[in-house]
Formats: C-alpha cells, structure tokens, sequence
C-alpha cells in the first residue's frame, strides 16, 4: 500500500510517499512560494538525485499537479502510475473538539475544518485547499486527515479549562488545545517500545523542542496536560513567540505604544520569544553562538529558555504525581546537546541523570541517562508524516 503524506501551508507544501508494506519513504519533496513569484519544486526520490523544478505555481492545485507529475516522471519518478497511490494523508493543525483521532476526510469533515479555521487562520484555510486539490486531481482516492489536536483531546478539563467566565468556553470555544500533538503521539508512543514497557503503565514527559515548542505530559498512554493553549502561543519561550506572559501586558502594550490588534499579534508571535530577547535570531543555533562570544542578551534568551522547559518537566511530573521517562525532540531536542544537559541537570532532584558521552548526540535516537536512572531520559527524532501515514493506512484498510 502506498500513502502519499501532504502537509500544506499558506504558500507551501511538503509530501512524502510511503510503501507502507515496509514503511520506507519513496520520495519526499518541497513547494514552495506558492501564488508568490519564484515558486519552485524540490523532489528528492530515494536512491535517486534531487531535482529543483521552477514553475509558476499560482495555486495549491497546480502545486500538487507538479508533485504527482514529479512522482511519475520517467527520469526522478518513483511509480509508474498515479493509481498506485492507494490513499492520501493529510497534516491537519486545529480540529477544535470536533475530533479526538485521525478521521476519513468526507464533505461534514471539511466543513468541521472550515469552522475552525477562526481559530487556525493560517493553518486551516490552506489545509483545505490542499484535501481540494487532491479531491480534483485523484478523486476516488480516499483522503485522511489527521489533527495536532487530537491526541491533546483526552486532556481532562481541569486542564484544559482557562479561568475565564465559563460563557467564554461555551460561546468561543476557550480553551487549551494543544498543539504538536502527532509528534508527542509519535515519540510517547516510540519511547515505550524502546523501554519494552506497555505504554498504558508509563508516565511521560515529552519535550518537543524547536522553533515552536511544546511539552507535553503522557499518563498510561494520554496526554492529561501540554504547555500550548487555545493558540500555539502558551507555553514556552519559543523563536519569535513570547509564550507565557501576563494577559494585563497586551491592553497596556496597545495603549502605550498606540498599537492595533494585528500590531500587538505580530508584536507576540512574531518579534518575541528569543529573538525578541536576544536582538540577534530566532534561530537556537545563532543564538548559542552569540552567547559563546559573550553576548548577554543571547545567553539570557537561552537561560530563559531552559528555565521554563525545567519549570515544565517539574510541572508536569507534579501533575503525574512522577514520571519514569523524558524524551526530548525536534530542532532543539534533537540537537542541542548543552540545553539538553542544563534542562536535565535542572531536573535531578527527580531521578534524571544523564550520561555525558551517550548525550553527546545529534538527530539520533538514543536513551542519554545513565544506566540505572531513576527517570530515563531519550532522544527521539520526531516523525510526523509517518504517524500520518501510519493513521492513513489503519482507517483506509479497515
Ligand atoms: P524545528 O522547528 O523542529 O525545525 O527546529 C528548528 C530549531 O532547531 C532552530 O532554532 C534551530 O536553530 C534548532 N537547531 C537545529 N540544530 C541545532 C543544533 N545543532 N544546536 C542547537 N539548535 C539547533
């Protein structure tokens, strides 16, 4: 069976193909800059060389055109027809608590997406537009979507629930959501099969560390708590977005400094965070560098950051009442090989401790506390499109 993983955004799309007989990826690839001018492809086959495809791609349509034409060319192909694709799986971000798993994608689906897109703007909008390309150019093709809300679902409501007049919840539908939920799926669930321990009797904190971040805690196999809210600004200190803040900041901000609504969102979510902090990058790497050579503000954006992700792990294996394993993933949890030995040092009083030579490690999985820790701690590099795919398969063949 052959699933082709989507994932789109507002001028963009990645995809990769899976065998899923044995979960190998058959080509993976990158639309970008979408409706804007320079548009390109690039379609990197499996055994064979990456080929860089420039076209004028107006729309999501003509962009998936582009990628299954790139699937079944005879040079950088990899099928030799577009029948071969079985089903089609698709990188949903918001479902709101309208959908608590993966889901067939039918007409009442796409208008569950539709309604909530207010709270998924950029999100939900082109995720449509990519289930209606799809629909136009391999109809009777089923198609799957699966939501970085869902796994956050099974959170109880105390949890979930902000503090504000109950009719907040009831008319808008405030609350916590969550977000990164198919990664902290895949890593909780790769963790347990790595420890040889039955999911269901474990307690996990898994860190989902990048340039958005989230952490999330995983008792006997559900989430009951993840930093992320109503928007994927709560939380953490993340590249641009400020995470947790004083709500009084906002009103006081426009005020002060006459800003308008989309001011104060871009002001947040997009000149915050450690850059805001730094004045040098959002991006971690430039950031360490910077702090290297003795730039203060970049070493206080690291040490905030920590900071949080250590509060966090406290946080949350207070509210498991323990924890027996930390995973740390993506961009930052996957790499960053200080960090995640200053958050683990953070931790010790739990039972976290880690092995300096087994932590000495990049983009790979690996268990970095020593043998005999009270609390295991992983690296787990996150693999989202095949727990889509994964997903795809299980409700197309049942
Ligand atoms: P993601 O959003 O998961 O793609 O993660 C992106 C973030 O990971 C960026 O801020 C990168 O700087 C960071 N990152 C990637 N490699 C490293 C590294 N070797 N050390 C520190 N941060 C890294």
């Amino acid at each position: 069976m052959k699933v082709l993983v989507v994932n789109c955004g507002s001028s963009s799309i990645k995809y990769q193909l899976f065998e899923m007989n044995d979960e190998s990826v058959l080509a993976k690839g990158l639309v970008e800059r979408i409706g804007l001018e320079g548009s390109v492809l690039t379609h990197e086959p499996t055994g064979k060389s990456k080929t860089v495809i420039n076209a004028d791609i107006k729309n999501h349509t003509i962009g998936i055109g582009l990628v299954l034409e790139a699937l079944v060319d005879a040079n950088h192909g990899v099928i030799a027809s577009m029948s071969e694709i079985d089903a089609i799986g698709h990188r949903g971000v918001h479902a709101g608590e309208k959908f608590s798993d993966s889901v067939l994608v039918t007409p009442s689906v796409i208008s569950a997406i539709e309604e909530c897109s207010e709270m998924a703007p950029l999100h939900n909008p082109p995720n449509i537009s990519g289930i209606n390309a799809c629909s136009e150019l391999m109809p009777g093709v089923p198609q799957v979507a699966v939501f970085d809300t869902a796994f956050h679902q099974t959170m109880p409501k105390k949890a979930y629930m902000y503090a504000l007049p109950y009719e907040a919840y009831e008319k808008y539908g405030i609350r916590r959501y969550g977000f990164h939920g198919t990664s902290h799926k895949y890593v909780s669930e790769r963790v347990a099969e790595i420890m040889g321990r039955d999911a269901n009797n474990l307690k996990i904190i898994t860190c989902h560390l990048g340039n958005g971040s989230s952490v999330a805690a995983i008792e006997n196999g559900k989430c009951i708590d993840t930093s992320m809210g109503f928007t994927p600004l709560e939380g953490l200190v993340m590249g641009t977005r400020c995470g947790n803040i004083d709500p009084a900041i906002i009103p006081f901000l426009m005020k002060k400094e006459n800003m308008t609504m989309e001011q104060i969102d871009t002001y947040i979510n997009k000149k915050s965070g450690v850059l805001g902090i730094s004045g040098v990058s959002s991006d971690f790497r430039d950031i360490e560098k910077a702090a290297a050579g003795g730039n203060e503000r970049a070493q206080l954006a690291l040490d905030m950051f920590i900071y949080e992700v250590v509060k966090y792990i406290g946080s949350y294996a207070a509210a498991m009442n323990g924890v027996d394993a930390i995973v740390f993933t993506a961009g930052v949890g996957e790499n960053a090989i200080g960090m995640r030995e200053d958050i683990t040092s953070g931790v010790e009083y739990l039972g976290t401790k880690i092995d300096k030579e087994k932590n000495n490690v990049r983009g790979k999985e690996r268990e970095i506390s020593v043998d005999g820790s009270k609390v295991k701690v992983f690296v787990i590099p996150t693999n989202e499109e095949l727990v889509i795919a994964r997903d795809t398969k299980k409700i197309c063949i049942k």
